[in-house]
């Protein structure tokens, strides 16, 4: 079975990121760039089913610039196999990534497909769920654990509250939430190997896809800055200005 693992490059969670002057985006000039979290996620998680022998074979795919390549020896550090650059310098929309996923889950018919269950940069949440519509498969979204068996995989899930477990027929998408697994340290001698793995590099012409975008981004704004808190002597002082100044007792 081959597992189909969707990476997205991103801003690094550690960086601050700042809006741009016209507020129309966020500034990605000289910002560092790896891959998201929940994507490396993904990875692992295909990695060990394979390391299992669940798997056969895990090929990592990501859509967007060229330098994503270094994202995808990234997956390969970490143990996938070969890896697909969706090659395109237009602004990707989830809709457009599930259109471009779906076609090459037509091309190399996975057992299953491993999205992180967000992209940290758009927050949109979408693009596994679009995923699943579009190639008429059985999804189970926010992972905390996969087991696959036959053909079948028993997935929880975390939810308000609690988890639910799902069984679903295998092909199957699954998006990943924070608790699924621990990502293992890429190595030196592994970060060697995976330059001499397969990477090969298409367009979205090639799939078939029509990837402009649908939607328009009016204005970013940063949140509002936080004021100040202050410090009180004792609680009796805290509960008056309770109900003097913030008036909230
Ligand atoms: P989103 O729906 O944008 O929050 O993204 C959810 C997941 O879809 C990500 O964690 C990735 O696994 C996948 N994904 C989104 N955009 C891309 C992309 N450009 N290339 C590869 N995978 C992507």
């Amino acid at each position: 079975m081959k597992i189909l693992v969707a990476v997205k490059r991103v801003v690094d969670y550690n960086v601050k990121v700042r809006v741009k002057f016209d507020d129309s985006g966020a500034d990605l000039a000289n910002v560092k760039m790896s891959m998201n979290p929940f994507d490396e996620i993904a990875v692992e998680e295909a990695v060990r089913l394979r390391e299992a022998g669940v798997a056969t074979e895990v090929i990592a795919v990501s859509a967007g610039v060229t330098q994503a390549q270094e994202t995808l020896r990234t997956a390969l550090a970490i143990g996938a196999d070969r890896a697909i650059l969706i090659e395109s310098g237009e602004d990707l929309q989830p809709l457009a990534v599930a259109k471009l996923l779906k076609a090459l889950v037509d091309k190399e018919q996975p057992g299953l497909v491993i999205l992180g269950k967000q992209a940290i940069d758009d927050d949109s949440n979408q693009t596994g769920q679009m995923l699943a519509a579009l190639a008429n498969l059985p999804q189970a979204t926010f992972a905390s654990k996969v087991v696959v068996a036959d053909g079948k995989a028993t997935v929880s899930r975390e939810v308000d509250g609690g988890a639910e477990m799902l069984s679903l027929t295998l092909p199957a998408v699954v998006t990943t939430d924070l608790r699924l697994n621990e990502p293992r340290y890429v190595t030196l001698p592994n970060i060697m190997k995976a330059k001499k793995k397969p990477l090969e590099v298409i367009k979205p012409e090639d799939l078939g896809v029509d990837v402009t975008p649908r939607l328009k981004t009016l204005k970013v704004v940063e949140p509002p800055k936080r004021s100040a808190g202050v410090k009180v002597p004792d609680v009796k002082t805290l509960v008056e200005k309770l109900k003097t100044e913030a008036k909230v007792l």
